[in-house]
């Protein structure tokens, strides 16, 4: 075992949970139990929400330069201990060290740095006398406590992308990462405890009902941030409405790409190797649903059938490992769910191209898949299916592939591939998805917004437009003529 009898950080300090409950924390590639932490009740939400409400009172009145340095700090700490935190990641989530590298690397660590920089660049428009005699300006006020809620696909990344806007605006926040992934989240508290006052960062542990629950129901909560399904997102909105708090969701996508007759083959199925099959399709805005224009459709599926057979599936962390593309999924549950949408899909006349099996070995895995011949209204099309899995779709015309790419509730991300500048432009624009890339599909970067369209949520993760979400406009009027 990594670690035993992991506490909850509140105040500062590790406390252990008011229920003295323990939980077991399992590597999905083995089955293993590599640590022991508090499995964290109600009462833990009510010690963090008001140790961070009481820190509050004095971090929201530090300037922007103390936040700024505290921040970068923060994020220096967390750069040095990056090869523990990418090991953790690794081990927690089944994820291989070079997918474990890239998010502490470019998403938490760049990402904190990002918001480093940012605290010190929030602002109001300039002043102006609008009415005769008085000067009106805008401030961009701190909110209070932020409760941040995060999923097990990417535990440290998504932990990042909540403490940094929070505390950089001067709000505080209590954080909770999901049930099964705690451990790098709960590192990074350790770290945050050399950098903030006491109270302005708090990790409490527990089941999403439970203590997600209670955070959302929470009357000195100001705000609610939360990634993850569309349903918790619901149940969140539902329950934070009894408290006018303020709601942040990024939830679940269902990402199309495009292809034209036009596009480079050989770039998009290099693409795909990731932009599918990374985290073993655990990605929010993974490549899942390919829209390809029929002329094209044989030499496509021949081409993904090869690169999905050569994709490597392992154990990341076993010796002689190293090349490992794809690990396991999260949990028994979650690969039972992957390969109930791939039987339903079958009974309804899909083809497997490639893959719909699980490997007789320990652990969660499921092999790379490619199932075509599926229906727009099929659950595998209309559902976000998360797993290492794309389902083919053929199209004949620009029109019925964008209706097609846009006939699904989720809205979070897409990809185009063209050669032709003008169908790009005209697809970005119709597409009705938080992000589009054109001839990529993946990357994102800490200076632009990421969220979604349609059940996809609302807010925004990253960049300036996230203290939008973090902070609240105040409009003072100054009388200074008659
Ligand atoms: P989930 O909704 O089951 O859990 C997410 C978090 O919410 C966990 O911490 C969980 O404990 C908590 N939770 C569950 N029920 C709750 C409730 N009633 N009240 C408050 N909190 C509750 O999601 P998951 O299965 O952990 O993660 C996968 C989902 O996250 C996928 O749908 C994926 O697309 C989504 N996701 C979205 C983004 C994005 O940026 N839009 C990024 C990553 C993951």
């Amino acid at each position: 075992m990594l670690r035993d009898d992991i506490n909850i950080f509140i105040n500062g300090r590790w406390t252990p949970s008011a229920d003295r409950a323990t939980r077991d924390v399992v590597n999905p590639a083995t089955g293993k139990i590599i640590a022991r932490v508090a499995a964290g009740c109600r009462a833990d939400v009510d010690a963090a929400v008001s140790s961070a409400k009481a820190a509050f009172e004095s971090w929201s009145l530090t300037t922007p330069r103390e936040r700024s340095e505290r921040m970068a700090e923060f994020a220096a700490k967390v750069q040095a201990a990056k090869e523990d935190l990418i090991r953790h990641e690794a081990i927690n989530g089944g994820k291989p060290l070079f997918g474990a590298r890239w998010e502490i690397e470019d998403f938490v660590v760049d990402g904190l740095k990002f918001f480093a920089g940012a605290a010190r660049m929030i602002e109001g428009i300039a002043s102006a006398d609008y009415l005769k005699g008085r000067t009106s300006s805008i401030r961009r006020d701190p909110l209070g406590v932020v409760a941040g809620i995060v999923p097990w696909n990417y535990p440290a990344e998504l932990a990042a992308w909540k403490i940094g806007p929070s505390v950089a605006a001067g709000n505080t926040i209590v954080l909770k990462p999901s049930e099964g992934t705690p451990l790098s989240a709960l590192m990074i508290a350790d770290l945050a405890a050399e950098c903030f006052p006491p109270g302005v960062i708090n990790v409490v542990l527990g089941d999403g009902g439970e203590v997600g629950g209670a955070l959302a129901d929470h009357p000195d909560v100001a705000m609610i941030s939360v990634t993850g399904s569309e349903r918790t997102g619901k149940e969140v909105a539902r329950r934070a409405s009894a408290t006018l708090k303020r709601v942040h969701l990024e939830l679940g996508g269902n990402a199309p790409v495009i292809v034209f007759a036009d596009a480079d083959l050989t770039l998009l199925v290099n693409t795909l190797r990731m932009g599918t099959y990374y985290n073993a399709g655990q990605d929010c805005t993974a490549a899942t649903r390919i829209i390809v224009h029929e002329s094209i459709h044989g030499n496509f599926l021949d081409a993904v059938k090869s690169m999905s057979e050569s994709v490597i599936v392992g154990d990341p962390l076993a010796p002689g490992n190293e090349k490992v593309e794809v690990g396991p999924l999260a949990s028994a549950a979650q690969r039972a769910r992957v390969a109930g949408f791939v039987e339903s899909a079958k009974a309804g006349g899909a083809r497997i191209i490639t893959g719909g099996s699980a490997p007789d070995t320990p652990g969660y895995f499921y092999a790379p898949t490619v199932v075509d011949g599926v229906s727009q209204n099929d659950d595998i099309v209309q559902e976000e299916v998360f797993g290492p899995l794309m389902t083919v779709q053929t199209f004949t015309n620009e029109d019925t592939a964008l209706l097609m790419a846009n006939g699904v509730r989720q809205g979070l991300a897409a990809s185009v591939w063209t050669r032709d500048l003008g169908r790009a432009m005209r697809a970005s624009g119709w597409l009705r998805f938080g992000t589009v890339w054109v001839n990529e599909h993946l990357p994102l970067v800490s200076e632009m917004p990421h969220g979604g369209h349609k059940s996809s949520g609302y807010g925004r993760d990253m960049s300036k437009y996230v203290f939008e979400e973090y902070t609240n406009t105040k409009h003072v009027m100054i009388r200074h003529g008659g």
